[in-house]
């Protein structure tokens, strides 16, 4: 056997096979786009077939065998325009034309015997004009499409081109230079690349397919990872479904959650909310409801009763299937598309393998959902038992001295019903009482800010008159603070009752931990962009360890318990929740030649800021408790 006998001998087994692997499939799959492919392959197939069976009876010169192998030979290109229109659509005139072409060239094989040349002629025309027709036409398609389908595409475009050339070639060579073997092995080099472009078009093996969809996967993959972390549900799935449209390169795909208990599915709308339906509704519906992927080539007639809302997405083609995670049904993923999907096999297991993963993700949500709800209760409980603790401990000191003092009163009263009254007992227990009072409110308020909102109407005011109601107050009792200040006007949108009670805290903390008669100094100054008030105290300063601690709950310095053991570590806590309400922040740095300053920032009213100039400027002031200046970190 010549080298040229055995690549057109292995050429020949190739297309029959290709064919066998086609026929197969267009009888398990029937649609236009796997007969077309059948025909193609068939036609090959048969004009092999039958040219080996004349040669071994010696009629291959018959006038009826040569017209005969015209006929299904001339098929090939025809059945590749009907592919074309099958896979990108083409006007209707082109197939008809086609058509009638075909009948033409292929009537014309007959006369083979009459004017061989002329029928040659017509036969390599043919090729030439509706093969390159087609080619071009899949080479435009696969520039449309994306994934493992323009691999595919560019395989069959590649198909075409080579097997014309094959045929163009030997029937050139023919007319040409009959008996140049050289023509001879190159037409079947180039018949055996094109069966090997089709079967990687038609029919890729398994580990091809891997590797052409490997890279859907992996973009999927990478883009939708991050929605286990995006606390917003329809955000999440809004942006699950804009990585699956992306992997199947669609126009759109919609992701439907599942409430099994009322039998419904709920997809974000295009505005910011949901659209529930019942879970039967939508080819979306019906996969869910079988639990098995539906492929509507034809979304509008295959539901007519949604026609409008498949019209207005684009939504000519949809493939559908269920999301689950084991047994848990989590919902459904639809894909859709103008033109149904050109190997839909493909399409499948992407589906598939995409539900699958949103299954993992939305999963995953769940879960980080379910615990940080079961975190969210665990950190309530403490909290509570915090605040009972505090509360047993902090109350108690002033409850016993006003029950004892209560008591001592009603004994002597008992006693002596006439006496005077103890007027220094009774003050006692008013200021005792008081100091209750103040207590409880302290721990009201805190336990009302640890939720947001707690902040009332944030009016825009001018901080001097903040600060000047603070002195106010102090100046009542006799204490008389000194203010550095601007002349002209520091305008915060704040909720000012709250502001000065911060800026009251401050100074009240700063008398507490100063020495007697030793008066603070409030300062307030801005750069334009935020807001500064200082109070500036020359007491017994904070260990530089403990500066951040002190806004946390409950927490006291060291150096402050021997100072008084009134209070319970909830003032600057307190301030720090109203501060950053305000989006400011709160912070302690040591007062040059000692004591402590406290500054608030807050943002001036009507000041657009530049996020990449806002971290510049806040993070040093953000370092842990290594520097002079040590703020308040957030979540502390
Ligand atoms: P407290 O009721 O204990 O004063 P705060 O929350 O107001 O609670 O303050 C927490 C702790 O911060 C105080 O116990 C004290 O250790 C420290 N602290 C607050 N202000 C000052 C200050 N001006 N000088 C020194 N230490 C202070």
């Amino acid at each position: 056997m010549t080298a040229i006998e055995l690549i057109s001998l292995v050429n020949q087994l190739l297309f029959v096979g290709l064919f066998v692997v086609v026929a197969w499939r267009a009888v398990r799959a029937r649609s236009r786009a796997t007969f077309d492919t059948a025909l193609l392959f068939g036609s090959i197939a048969a004009v092999l077939g039958i040219s080996r069976l004349a040669a071994a009876a010696e009629i291959v010169e018959s006038a009826a065998i040569i017209g005969v192998l015209l006929l299904l030979l001339n098929l090939a290109p025809y059945a590749m325009l009907r592919l074309v229109d099958d896979f990108s659509g083409t006007p209707r005139w082109v197939q008809v034309a086609g058509a009638a072409a075909y009948l033409i060239v292929a009537a014309l094989g007959f006369t083979f015997q009459v004017a061989p040349q002329l029928v040659e002629l017509a036969t390599i025309a043919w090729f030439v004009a509706v093969g390159g027709y087609a080619a071009t036409a899949f080479i435009r398609e696969s520039g449309r499409t994306r994934g493992i389908t323009r691999h595919r595409m560019t395989a069959v475009a590649a198909g075409v081109i080579l097997f014309i050339g094959a045929i163009v070639t030997v029937l050139t060579g023919a007319l040409v230079a009959p008996a140049n073997p050289v023509i001879g092995i190159l037409g079947q080099v180039a018949a055996l690349a094109a069966v090997l472009s089709f079967f990687g078009g038609f029919a890729p093996p398994s580990w091809i397919r891997r590797v052409w969809r490997e890279p859907d996967l992996r973009n999927f993959i990478e883009r939708s990872i991050h929605v286990v972390s995006i606390a917003d549900d329809r955000r999440a799935i809004v942006e699950l479904q804009q990585a699956a449209a992306a992997a199947f390169g669609a126009t759109g795909a919609s992701i439907g959650l599942a409430d099994e208990q009322n039998g419904r599915l709920r997809y974000p709308d295009a505005g910011s909310g949901w659209l529930e339906y019942p879970d039967g509704q939508f080819i979306a519906g019906q996969a869910y409801r079988q639990q098995h992927r539906v492929v509507a080539d034809d979304a509008i007639t295959a539901d007519p009763d949604h026609a409008d809302v498949y019209a207005q997405n684009a939504a000519r083609a949809v493939i559908a299937g269920p999301v689950t995670a084991g047994d848990r049904r989590i919902g459904v993923l639809a894909v859709f598309a103008e033109r149904a999907p050109i190997f839909v096999e493909d399409d499948l297991w992407l589906l598939e393998l995409v539900a699958d993963q949103a299954a993992v993700l939305l999963e995953a949500r769940m879960l980080a959902a379910d615990e940080s709800r079961l975190r969210g209760r665990e950190e309530a409980a403490r909290l509570k038992e915090e605040f009972l603790s505090a509360a047993a401990h902090d109350l108690r000191t002033p409850l016993t001295v006003v029950l004892g003092q209560a008591e001592l009163l009603e004994r002597r009263l008992a006693r002596d019903p006439d006496a005077r009254i103890d007027q220094a007992g009774v003050s006692r227990i008013a200021g005792e009482a008081r100091r209750l009072r103040d207590l409880i409110s302290e721990l009201l308020d805190a336990q009302r800010l640890e939720q947001k909102g707690a902040i009332g109407e944030r009016t825009r005011t001018d901080l001097r008159l903040v600060i000047d109601a603070v002195r106010g107050r102090h100046l009542e009792h006799d204490l008389s603070l000194e203010v550095a200040e601007p002349s002209g006007p520091i305008v915060c949108a704040v909720d000012r009752k709250r502001i000065e009670q911060v800026v009251d805290n401050l100074v009240e903390n700063a008398l507490k931990y100063s020495a007697e008669g030793a008066l603070p100094e409030i300062e307030l100054t801005t750069d334009g962009t935020d807001a500064r008030i200082s109070v500036v105290d020359h007491g017994i300063g904070i260990p530089e360890a403990e500066r951040i601690r002190i806004f946390e709950r409950f927490y006291r310095a060291t150096n402050a318990q021997s100072i008084t053991d009134t209070g319970m570590g909830l003032g600057l806590y307190i301030c720090r929740r109203i501060v950053e309400e305000h989006d400011g922040r709160i912070w302690v740095e040591p007062t040059p030649g000692g004591g402590s300053t406290f500054v608030v920032k807050l943002p001036v009213a009507g000041v657009t800021r530049d996020p990449a100039v806002e971290a510049a400027v806040i993070e040093p002031e953000t370092r842990p408790a290594t520097g002079p200046a040590t703020e308040a970190m957030a979540d502390a």
